[in-house]
Parts: C-alpha cells; structure tokens; sequence
C-alpha cells in the first residue's frame, strides 16, 4: 500500500506536469470508486485551474482556483499516471481527467479498487468525506511533539505508529523499517520507551522517509510513478519482506509475526 514516500513522489511529479492547467473535461468510468455522485465531479471541476498538488498524510490532493479540493487515495493498487491520449485501452480506470493545454491525461487506475476520490469544496484545513482527521506529519512536529504524541501510551509501538489519528502517513513498511532503524521491537509498550529512545525512533522515521522519497518510494504491489517508471527503496528494505534472511547489521535472521491483524517484520537481537 503507498504510504507518505510514494504519495510524496507522486505529488512532486504531478506539480511538474498539471500545475497550473486547466481542466477541460472529467471523465467517471466507474461510479463506486467516488465518494458522492458522478454529476459532482463532471459538473463542478471543468474548466477549473489545478492551483497546486498537495500531499495530506497518504492522501494527495488538486487543490483547484476556487479553493475546492480533488482527494486522491491510492489504496491498495491505485495508480495516477500522466500518459497521452487514447487512454481508453488502459484497463482499470476508474477517472480520467482531460486538460485544456495538452493532450497528455490524468487517469487514475485501480485494479483492486480500494482507492477513493472525494471533491470537497471547502479550503485546505479541510478533510475527506469518511476521513477521520489525522495527526501531523512525522516532519511536521519536533521531537518535543513526538514525545508529548507518543510518551506514556499504553498501545504497542507499532501499532500507535499506523494510527493516522496520532501521526499521519506511516503504514507497514515504513513503520518497520524506522523501528529497526531506531532498534526498538514492534511489540514494546509505548511507555516503556524513555524519551532518548523515542526521539532515536522519530528521527529514525524522518530519516527513513526522507531516503525512500530520495529513491522514489517502494515499488512493490502495483506502485508506479506518474511517467510509469518504478521506485527502488524496495532495494534497501533491511526488515520489510525480509523474514528468514540474515539481518545486515547481526547476521541473525529476520522474523515476521503478526501484530494487531498485520504482519510485522524485525531483528530479535537489534531490537530489544
Ligand atoms: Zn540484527
């Protein structure tokens, strides 16, 4: 599933190409995959102007001249692709959006449909119809703040890690990843982590975002970039997909377990 890194790629990518055209024309191939009717979305975007691409934790967002907001998340498989006309031969799309200035297409494709496109019409402080509000980014607050979030809780470290509500944009990958960084085990009780340990973890996290952006996110289900090509932080996992290979740093093996209804992947000798 994307997570902060390839919703961030994505967006960076999008700013390059649609930023700043308009929209000519909004074409809905499958009504499901909208929260609202299909009227709201061809009716109110045409003719618009993207003003900018936003990322909001693992959501990214055109925010449009007026100020209304095109919600993006990818799910499972979702993917926008920036790619020329016909796009009718690209099999599950689901939106496709057409611009005034160029022939090139936004078509948002996904096979699995887990994804979600919304349209609100309020400003950028807002959030997506069914959206519970969300924490802030790991980037977003201080080590003072990433305390005063984590210090003290009773939950797992891993599962408050995925809890959108306290900060925005970790999923699986990236959670285990900065807690073998940071060498802490999934499973430690929040509380039982002094602050240098937590500030070691919510370093280890701004670190290993910032790397997976610098290599284009994770390429493994059906991530692409917006041209088609694929990220290669896959490459430099050291836990995620890792179980039963030898750890980079102790040579003992990697274990997977599962941890609240998702699997988490760890060193038992580097994470105490
Ligand atoms: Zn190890």
């Amino acid at each position: 599933m994307p997570e902060l890194p390839e919703v961030e790629v994505l967006s960076l990518q999008l700013s390059k190409r649609i930023g700043g055209l308009r929209i000519a024309e909004v074409l809905v191939r499958r009504e499901s995959s909208l929260t609202g009717a299909r009227q709201g979305f061809e009716e109110t975007l045409p003719s618009k102007r993207i003003n900018r691409i936003l990322r909001r934790g693992k959501f990214l967002c055109l925010e449009l001249e007026d100020g209304a907001l095109l919600w993006f998340h990818l799910g499972m498989t979702g993917q926008l692709l920036w790619i020329p006309r016909p796009t009718a031969y690209v099999p599950h799309v689901h939106l496709v959006v057409r611009f005034e200035e160029t022939e090139m297409e936004l078509v948002f494709r996904d096979p699995r449909r887990f994804g979600k496109i919304c349209l609100t019409k309020e400003p950028a402080g807002s959030f997506p119809e069914g959206v519970r509000p969300w924490g802030p980014d790991p980037y977003e607050m201080s080590d003072e703040g990433f305390l005063k979030i984590f210090r003290g809780r009773k939950g797992r470290i891993k599962n408050l890690l995925l809890n959108q509500t306290l900060m925005a944009g970790l999923g699986n990958i990236y959670a285990d990843e900065s807690l073998f960084r940071a060498g802490i085990d999934p499973r430690r009780r929040a509380y039982r982590l002094n602050s240098t340990k937590l500030i070691r973890l919510h370093q280890a996290i701004c670190e290993t975002l910032t790397e997976a952006i610098e290599k284009g996110g994770s390429s493994i289900d059906d991530f692409l970039h917006a041209n088609g090509g694929r990220g290669f932080f896959q490459n430099f996992h050291r836990v995620y997909g890792r179980e039963g290979e030898k750890c980079f740093s102790c040579g003992d093996l990697v274990h997977r377990i599962r941890l609240a209804g998702r699997s988490a992947h760890f060193c038992p000798q580097c994470q105490r």
